[in-house]
């Protein structure tokens, strides 16, 4: 079990229903936060702030709101902040842009990426700051991708997408430092969610062939020659949320078992 070194902290996790997001969320949760939870259904988040607060003993509090607009991540992160009275943790998430290559896309869909993935965690942040400055403790985490670091084929929009994430993180953990407010990237290779799921076994009835086999063959490419656990990218989260890392800003940490070559 982690250490209950968050209590009394306030966390915001977006688009934490399910998958990284909700494992996030969790092992914030498990490590004394208090956490806010949202998800495009109502339901939806009232189910995981439920699951969460009862394993975890923490306050939690859930709301329907959709991220890749700025009226909804305002509604959640506004609601959040007065709720709590002030955040010291931001996890900034949002869904994962569509597979495709670079033919495959138009303007309408290059326009509806930079929403989601770009324009959503720059909102995320904007509407966070006012309620986290002057707190003396501030942990920005953005959930990204580990093609922030290595392209991956048939994903052009992750690509382009993943790598501004980045820059906006190293920009905020310079400008935001003297406010320690510590701004971190964890980028999963693949961790496997239900968003996972969903893309393999579309592939599979494509293809004709078992789901298992194409999980195999992804576990197969991996050093540690498994697929990870939303646990175990949740566990990276918390710790970059937590006061464990308290000299930890402007970095990308990788949980991908090893997959990317670079450094
Ligand atoms: P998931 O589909 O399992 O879960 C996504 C969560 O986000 C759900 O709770 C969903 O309700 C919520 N959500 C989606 N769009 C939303 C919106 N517009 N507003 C509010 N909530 C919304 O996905 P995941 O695997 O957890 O992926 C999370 C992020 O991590 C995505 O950006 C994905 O591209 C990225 N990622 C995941 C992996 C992986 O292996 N799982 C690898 C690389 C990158």
């Amino acid at each position: 079990m982690p250490a209950r070194d968050m209590e009394g902290k306030a966390a915001v996790v977006c688009a934490s229903s399910r998958g990284l997001g909700r494992a996030s969320a969790r092992a914030i949760a498990l490590r004394g936060a208090k956490v806010a939870i949202c998800a495009r259904r109502g339901g939806d988040a009232a189910e995981a702030a439920r699951a969460i607060a009862e394993e975890a003993g923490v306050e939690t509090w859930p709301c329907a709101a959709d991220v890749s607009t700025a009226e909804g991540v305002r509604a959640f992160i506004q609601g959040a902040g007065e709720r709590f009275g002030g955040i010291d943790v931001l996890v900034c998430n949002a869904g994962g842009p569509p597979a495709g290559g670079f033919e495959q896309f138009s303007d309408a869909d290059w326009e509806r990426a930079v929403q989601l993935t770009l324009m959503s965690a720059v909102r995320q942040v904007r509407e966070a700051l006012p309620f986290m400055k002057g707190r003396g403790y501030g942990r920005i985490v953005f959930i990204c991708s580990s093609s922030a670091r290595e392209m991956l084929d048939s994903m052009v929009l992750s690509n382009v997408l993943r790598p501004a994430v980045v820059g906006l993180s190293k920009s905020l953990s310079r400008e935001l430092a003297s406010e320690r407010i510590l701004v971190n990237v964890a980028a999963p290779g693949t961790i496997l969610t239900d968003r996972v799921m969903q893309t393999r076994r579309a592939r599979a009835e494509r293809e004709g062939v078992p789901v298992e086999k194409l999980l195999q063959e992804v576990a197969e490419g991996i050093p540690l020659n498994r697929i990870g656990d939303p646990a175990e990218f949740g566990a990276l989260v918390a710790f970059l949320a937590s006061p464990e890392a308290s000299y930890i800003t402007g970095t990308v940490l990788l949980a991908d078992g090893g997959r990317v070559r670079g450094y």
